[in-house]
């Protein structure tokens, strides 16, 4: 027998199917998908089967193959197809598409295989016609309530006198897998659906389509709809994915669904362990779970019987992977979908602008839950002017902003406020007015250049000098306005000195289980300020608060990326939508240099669709997406010459080769130099170009063995 193994290793230069021996003591244990180790130059290596055969054509002696690692796991049929799929789509190593598909414990790179746990279990037979002496009953009670008992659950108790108990047959011993995390077992906490969640519900039940778009305010109970399809699902028997972006996952979320569906689910997600994940990666593998919630490797979960997937807030950049291989999860999970005959649900209050275009070609199924649940009002939102404010302003807080905070203070009511973190330092903007410098070309803000102290564009390559003066309200106040989380919690607790703040930002979140203590701590009164980055924006529900103020609204509008409009409205619809979602009235402060910029006039006044529609003209008008794809390429080198030398190579073959196509750059790439290696970037757009594919994989070919340079390509990117 003679089996295709595919290696891991990191050399897409080796990413091909090797053959070898099968030794006849393994023949029958030998299956598609199984992992095995193999000799590889003078290494042993770890790879997975992905062809079985009889004859090889390659013309030496075989190699043999070693061991199996682990017979229970196998990459199921569907997994090494999506891997090919996932391969074509996105032009990453076959290897890498399979491990995406994997919990990191399952890897063999890190060596350290993590190991499955066992313990040992009692379980109650039942006594026949045995004397049972009084100590023996002792043990025996422990099996009133429950019939399974593990040994640790009876500490007191000595092994030789649980020996005897087994010896006459009343206790059986046995060891047994045992996971890392547990649920609880009981649920079904569940409310009776409204009349517009009805409506939704029935028409994804007795819908064809295969794909839906959920678009419903914050608070229109969307999560709501999805348990009840979920449910729905699996009265035939049909499991169901629920995707949600990282820092939503909450454990909110989580404790919904385990409240309503028990231990049937499974939660993947970054805080748990290695060995967490892998014990959930088992339970899921071996049948015991039907729903699974998780980030975006989820979508990979080896169900069996796919009924629904659920992409919660579908617009979330965190659904592109931006490592290879670049997979978007809505594709993926289309793919799958297709694979079970199961459908797909998108959902979000602020769909992206291509999700929702093509809603409205009806290539997806348009839902709509335009209203909160229960009649709740949305909160209402003031716009501050902080061209006005700045000269009353105390550090970052304006007088309106303040006075609110107070009065809230007062009431005993909590307040969250945000701090837009700029993505990247160097955009110059104005202190006095807000104004940032935009390539003409491309309409995003150009970035500053220490090293040659320029201003460029990393669209299209458009440079510019630096100035100091204003054009638009002519003050010397051109500069970098970052500020940090510790600077706001400084300014506050002057401001306002008993009040007790949280700070939720990347450093003081890092740790596990901080992130969910804060929130714990918030949601019990035990501050009344939670003050943070984007991390406090999404998926949290607090009764209590009703003041939420954006202490910078413009910030994520300087970004230069041509999506910084839609991403200003989503942060800031979302960030409002966290504000009275309960009984009481919520108030919402945006402070803003741009009181006019439609993003920030959209979200204040939650119109999705004039949105929609103003920013569907700028990208027509631009040529982006929706109306035309991306695709971009990075050049790496570590000699900024031979960076430059190649991405100029690249353009004079992909102009040639490609007619149809607007081909932007080279130009230095958002970070052009990061631990010391260069990068330049092509950026290609395209209605219709069918030999796009055919000519992007020669290019990634030729690159495959250079050891100096190196090629990304990124289809669809989101991050550029
Ligand atoms: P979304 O996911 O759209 O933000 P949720 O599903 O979280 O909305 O619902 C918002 C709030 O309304 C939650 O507190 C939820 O428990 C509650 N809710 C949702 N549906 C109903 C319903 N049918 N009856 C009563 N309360 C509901
Ligand atoms: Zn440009």
């Amino acid at each position: 027998m003679v089996v295709g193994v595919l290696i891991e290793i990191e050399n897409k230069a080796v990413d091909k199917i090797f053959d070898y021996q099968v030794p006849e003591k393994l023949e029958e244990k030998i299956k598609k998908g199984i992992r095995v180790k193999v000799p590889f130059g003078n290494r042993t290596l770890e790879g997975f089967i992905i062809e079985i055969k009889t004859e090889t054509s390659y013309q030496k002696d075989l190699k043999e193959l070693i061991s199996i690692v682990d017979e229970e796991f196998v990459l199921t049929d569907e997994m090494l197809e999506l891997g090919k799929w996932l391969q074509q789509e996105t032009l990453a190593s076959l290897i890498s598409c399979y491990q995406a598909m994997l919990p990191k414990a399952l890897k063999a790179k890190n060596g350290s295989v993590v190991s499955k746990k066992y313990k040992t279990i009692y379980t109650y037979l039942g006594i026949k016609n045995q004397k049972i002496s009084e100590k023996q009953q002792e043990i025996l009670s422990f099996f009133e309530k429950k019939k399974e008992i593990t040994r640790e659950e009876m500490p007191t108790i000595s092994k030789a006198r649980l020996d005897v108990l087994v010896k006459h047959g009343i206790l059986k011993e046995e060891k047994k897998e045992w996971y890392r995390l547990s649920y609880q077992k009981e649920g079904k906490k569940k409310y009776p659906l409204t009349e517009d969640q009805e409506k939704v519900v029935k028409e994804v039940k007795e819908s064809m389509d295969r794909i839906f778009l959920l678009h419903g305010v914050t608070g229109s109970g969307k999560t709501e709809v999805y348990m009840e399809l979920i449910e729905d699902a699996l009265k035939e028997g049909k499991q169901s994915i629920v995707l949600v972006p990282e820092i939503s996952l909450t454990p909110q979320m989580i404790s919904r669904f385990e409240q309503r569906f028990g231990s049937r689910i499974a939660a993947l997600h970054s805080s748990l362990s290695e060995g967490e994940k892998y014990d959930e990666w088992r339970r899921i593998e071996k049948g015991e779970v039907d729903i699974v919630i998780g980030a975006r490797s989820a979508v990979f979960a080896p169900l069996k019987k796919i009924g629904l997937i659920i992409i919660d807030e579908e617009h979330s950049p965190t659904y592109k992977q931006d490592v290879n291989p670049r997979y978007h999860t809505r594709d993926v999970a289309i793919k799958r979908a297709l694979y079970h005959d199961g459908k797909v649900i998108l959902g979000s209050a602020t769909p992206t602008l291509e999700s929702y275009a093509r809603a409205r070609k009806k290539v997806y199924h348009l839902l709509e839950l335009p209203n909160r649940v229960n009649g709740r009002s949305l909160p209402k939102v003031v716009l501050i002017d902080m061209n006005k404010e700045i000269k009353y302003a105390i550090g970052h807080f304006s007088r309106p902003l303040i006075a609110a905070i107070k009065e809230k203070l007062e009431k005993k009511e909590q307040i969250i406020l945000f701090l837009n973190r700029r993505g990247y330092s160097s955009v110059i903007s104005c202190k006095n007015c807000g104004y940032a410098l935009k390539c003409p070309n491309c309409d995003i803000t150009l970035t500053y250049h220490k090293a040659n102290n320029t201003l460029r564009c990393h669209y299209c390559g458009y440079g510019s000098n630096v100035i100091k003066q204003c054009p638009e309200c002519h003050e010397m106040a051109l500069q970098d306005l970052g500020v940090g989380t510790e600077k706001i919690e400084e300014e506050l607790s002057h401001l306002f000195k008993d009040a007790k703040i949280i700070r939720m930002d990347v450093d003081t979140t890092s740790k596990k289980g901080s992130h969910k203590k804060m929130i714990e701590s918030f949601a019990n009164h035990e501050a009344d300020i939670l003050l943070g980055t984007q991390i406090v924006a999404k998926g949290l529900d607090f009764e209590n608060v009703t003041l939420v103020g954006v202490l910078n609204c413009d910030t994520a509008l300087m970004i230069p990326d041509f999506r910084s409009s839609e991403n200003t409205f989503d942060l800031l619809s979302q960030v409002a939508g966290r504000c009275g979602r309960s009984k009481k009235e919520g108030k919402v402060y945006f402070q803003t240099y741009n009181k006019d910029h439609y993003a920030i006039v959209c979200a204040k006044n939650n119109t999705y669709h004039t949105f929609f529609q103003e920013e569907m003209k700028i990208r027509r008008m631009m040529k982006y997406p929706p109306y035309y794809y991306l695709v971009l390429i990075k050049i790496a080198s570590k000699k900024q010459e031979s960076a430059l030398l190649e991405a100029k190579r690249c353009e004079k073959v992909l102009k040639k080769y490609l007619d149809q196509t607007i081909l932007l750059g080279p130009s230095p790439a958002m970070l052009f130099k990061k631990q010391n290696i260069y990068r330049y970037q092509l950026i290609l757009k395209y209605q219709y170009q069918n030999n796009l594919q055919e000519v992007l994989e020669k290019l990634d070919q030729y690159y495959k063995t250079n050891k100096e340079v190196k090629l990304e390509i990124d289809f669809n990117p989101i991050h550029m």
